[in-house]
């Protein structure tokens, strides 16, 4: 299957989870997982229509930003981020998926405002309590937006989670549906600069799960571009 099939088959099974629980398909945006696709590849995925580019590794970003692969599609950074890489993307991306400490998110406050802009960041959770992955762990999520308040330069939008490898999608459903709880538990408190409106869940193997149980923000990267080869990097 081609690419513009891919995204169109993917973008089909989002409607119809949407639909099937009630939602509108509009709701749900597509977020391309770009990693280890080439300029041309992800060309061929914006033509296709998918509604954002994701890519996870900062030197990868800046070699196809400088080549335009971008242009006319928005652009996210949804892999895991180092402090020392910050300055490299804030102003770049219109969103963070993947904040995973308050001192991640001060760096990016300090970066943004000096450019005077304001960076729109998720707030990873590490939903599966998994010691190899990192995030917010769930009872942290409470404390973590008080700190964030004071921070004038960055807004954030939501919650992103990686839940943990499953052989079956159902398996993660428990997951997703944690994460939507934590979503509205901190969309009720009203903090300053926190608006839950973005939920960044599902990738190909468990997206149209995702969907059902609340994401508007799905991140597919083998379900449009087939399987990536390791080998080649
Ligand atoms: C690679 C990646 C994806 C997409 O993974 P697939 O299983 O290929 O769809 C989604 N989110 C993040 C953060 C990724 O690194």
């Amino acid at each position: 299957m081609s690419i513009a099939e891919n995204v169109k088959a993917v973008k089909e099974n989002i409607a119809a989870a949407a639909l099937r629980c009630g939602r509108s398909p509009d709701e749900i945006k597509l977020v391309a997982a770009t990693k280890m696709n080439d300029a041309e590849r992800v060309r061929q995925a914006i033509a296709a229509g998918v509604d954002i580019c994701g890519e996870n590794r900062v030197q990868e970003l800046q070699e196809k930003y400088a080549q335009g692969t971008y242009e006319g599609c928005p652009l996210h950074f949804i892999g895991h981020l180092q402090k020392n890489k910050v300055k490299y993307i804030v102003g770049k991306v219109g969103l963070i998926h993947s904040v995973d400490s308050v001192a991640l998110a001060s760096e990016i406050n300090k970066r943004a405002a000096a450019l005077g802009i304001v960076q729109d960041i998720l707030l990873e959770v590490n939903i599966g309590a998994e010691p190899a992955k990192s995030g917010f762990a769930p009872g942290e999520l409470s404390s973590a937006p008080d700190m964030l308040a004071d921070f004038g330069s960055i807004r954030v939008l939501g919650l992103m989670a990686i839940p943990p490898i499953c052989e079956k999608s159902e398996e993660n459903r428990v997951y997703f549906r944690r994460m939507k709880q934590l979503f509205i538990d901190i969309g009720q408190k009203k903090y300053d600069n926190v608006f839950m409106q973005l939920l960044s869940m599902g990738m190909s193997a468990d997206y149209e799960v995702a969907v059902e149980e609340g994401a508007n923000l799905v991140r597919v990267g083998t379900g449009i571009f087939g399987a990536r080869n390791y080998a080649l990097k």
